[in-house]
């Protein structure tokens, strides 16, 4: 019986995906009488036999064990991945402010050229011209630091007006393809294509015009990434620049995911990636391998998360929709509560889940905000902003329990709710912490 469901399943994903799936079939069969214990106490083998996928998703979503087995996990997720298969572009364009620079001023062109500020002042590198990349020289490095890589380089202080000038051109492009134009920051956007203008079928040959057209229209190269999502087109538009196209088809998504390393997905910073080292875990394709429950014992909400990426799922769509001005996460207690230790403990919960939401949308936050309703309705916020964005976990839980400790009663009045929210947001690629277009 449970081969039978198990056949239905690949059979159904790799029909529809044309992915490889030998290594799901041998994973499920390791983890079979889970499976079957599985199917079998929760009685709704006939419904998911039945067939429909409506009916094995919410099977699979239902069911917490299920989540926690490797092989499920790898069923779940294809069927996730189909789900949500789009023609998604990434679009970034090459050292944007430098190469402006350099177009605008021909005795720059071939220099090194570091867009930022004088070295003898704090600033950091804003972009690098490729020339200057040699020398080792980093966007959000110190300019001190870039000057002694690089004595013979140029430093500008950014002109912001003229990048966004620029900017504004190559959005008008994007228009011209799609309404689905969501911008992380001036040079860089995603698109949805999988309906356009254009009436173009071929995300590929999309990508290529718009290429094409931006070098007529502004003299720039941009590099493009096409995938079925967002993180899949985002990392493809980083594996050929300057000037380049990357294409990973549905198909190839996770042949193209296994080597790359885990800093390359979205959310994993450098604390996550050496923790993920530690585990020995170093490319994606390791992390595939992980139990599901190893990942939530490691990482808590944001465990599955990962193993949902490293499927290659994404399931974010690409939103021009209005972006909020503060996200956050609220709790109340079933009975009001006196212990701070309590309160601490949850607000580190809430950091965590903050974090999370955090990293899904790409933003860091300049406003850490405390909010708490004493036992008597009475509400009071408190907030601290910071000159440095931040979107690490601690960080936020660090600045949370001093707001909670200074800031209210804690300790001396009966609390039944508290919550954490962030605001200010700002993209989290950009050292400047520039605005959108
Ligand atoms: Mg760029």
């Amino acid at each position: 019986m449970f081969l039978l469901f198990l056949r239905f399943v690949t059979v159904f994903i790799s029909r529809n995906l044309g992915r490889s799936h030998t290594d799901l079939v041998d994973q499920s069969e390791e983890g079979s009488a889970n499976c079957r214990f599985l199917l079998k106490s929760t009685r709704r083998s006939d419904q998911v036999l039945g067939g429909d996928e409506e009916g094995l998703l919410q099977f699979i979503n239902g069911c917490e064990e299920a989540q926690n087995c490797a092989a499920w996990w790898n069923v779940f997720a294809g069927v996730k991945f189909l789900e949500t298969d789009r023609k998604i572009i990434h679009c970034d364009m090459d050292a944007f402010y430098a190469s402006v620079e350099q177009r605008d001023c021909p005795e720059l062109q071939g220099k090194p050229v570091v867009v930022g500020g004088s070295p003898q002042s704090r600033s950091v590198v804003a972009a690098a011209s490729y020339e200057a990349r040699k020398f080792g020289i980093r966007s959000a490095m110190s300019c001190a630091q870039a000057h002694r890589l690089c004595p013979t380089a140029v430093f500008l202080r950014p002109n912001f007006q003229r990048y966004k000038e620029v900017s504004r051109e190559v959005h008008r492009i994007f228009q011209t393809v799609t309404d689905l134009v969501e911008p992380l920051s001036l040079d860089e956007a995603y698109l949805d294509v999988t309906e356009n203008r254009w009436g173009e079928s071929s995300a590929t040959k999309i990508a290529k015009q718009i290429k094409r057209e931006i070098f007529m229209k502004t003299g720039l190269t941009a590099s493009a990434g096409v995938g079925p999502n967002k993180f899949i087109a985002k990392v493809a538009s980083e594996i050929r620049k300057p000037d380049g196209l990357t294409v990973v088809p549905p198909e190839r998504v996770l042949d193209f995911l296994t080597p790359l390393s885990v800093g390359k997905m979205w959310g994993v910073g450098p604390a996550t990636e050496r923790r993920l080292n530690k585990m020995g875990v170093s490319t994606i394709g390791d992390l595939r391998a992980l139990s599901p429950l190893r990942l939530r014992q490691e990482f808590g909400k944001f465990g599955p998360f990962l193993l949902d990426l490293s499927h290659g799922v994404d399931r974010r769509p690409v939103s021009i929709a209005y972006e909020p001005k503060s996200r956050g996460v609220e709790t109340t207690f079933e009975k009001d509560v006196h212990d701070p230790e309590i309160l601490f403990r949850i607000l580190g919960e809430q950091a965590q889940e903050v974090a999370l939401i955090l990293k899904r949308i790409e933003r860091r936050a300049r406003t850490v905000t405390v909010k708490v309703k004493y036992s008597d309705f009475i509400s009071i916020t408190r907030s601290k902003t910071l000159e440095h964005a931040v979107s690490e976990e601690e960080k936020i839980k660090e600045l949370a329990c001093f707001l909670l400790k200074s800031g209210t009663d804690v300790g001396q009045r009966a609390i039944r709710l508290v919550g954490l929210s962030v605001s200010g947001f700002v993209p989290s690629g950009s050292p400047l912490q520039l605005s959108f277009f």
